[in-house]
């Protein structure tokens, strides 16, 4: 594979399953799928000044601004696992983003847009629960009521996270199709764009993606 040719950007509405897509494209080119998700939630779990900041943007379901995320990706980019490419999960959200990527001399090669319809993800998201003791995750399509909506490992009553609660879902996917919707333009203008459908296999996801790269 070409050195240099395999900056990879995630695109997709929150709840889209982008994500583990972007994990098993990572695993593929061996390259390090950077999320900023994952990094805000590090902060917010450690309580730091950013994380309190993070988390109550979060919880009214409002984006982290533009200069945190500048600021997180800068010093994350230069780690010597990004030598090879990476995979941007969570960021760019905004055209001011993906022009600050650009600014600091970081050329997007590939945008994989996940694309799947609104209702999909509000059925998904708001069918989903977390044990609130060990963490483990749950669609309550595997129960046949709601009174047995209880950790197998532990026995807890299932709780609903304030994220997928379907207002804050509905609330997430207007500002994803508001500011971020418009980066799939920015890319394609380019011809760097891959749509793959959310509906598509996991085990398919890869293969689609790396030949569309023509990697395959
Ligand atoms: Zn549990």
């Amino acid at each position: 594979m070409g050195k240099g040719r395999s900056k990879i950007v995630m695109l997709g509405a929150p709840g889209s399953g982008k994500g583990t897509r972007a994990k098993i494209i990572s695993e593929r080119l061996s390259i390090p799928v950077i999320s900023t998700g994952e990094i805000l939630r590090e902060e917010i779990h450690k309580g730091t000044d950013l994380g309190k900041q993070v988390k109550s943007d979060l919880d009214s379901g409002k984006l982290v601004s533009d200069e945190t995320i500048n600021g997180i990706l800068k010093k994350r980019l230069s780690m010597p696992d990004c030598e090879n490419g990476f995979i941007l999960d969570g960021v760019p959200r905004t055209l001011t983003q993906a022009k600050y990527l650009e600014s600091m001399g970081i050329d997007i090669d590939y945008a994989v847009s996940v694309e799947i319809e609104d209702e999909k993800i509000v059925d998904r998201l708001a069918g989903r629960r977390v044990c609130p003791n060990c963490g483990r995750g749950y669609h309550t399509d595997m129960f046949a009521d709601s009174s047995d909506e209880l950790c197998e490992d532990c026995g807890c009553k299932l709780a609903k996270r304030k994220d997928d609660e379907e207002e804050t879902v509905r609330e997430r996917l207007r500002v994803y199709y508001e500011l971020t919707e418009p980066l799939k333009d920015y890319y394609e203008q380019s011809n760097k764009l891959i749509k793959v459908s959310g509906d598509d296999k996991l085990s398919e996801i890869a293969k689609n993606v790396l030949r569309a790269m023509g990697l395959d």
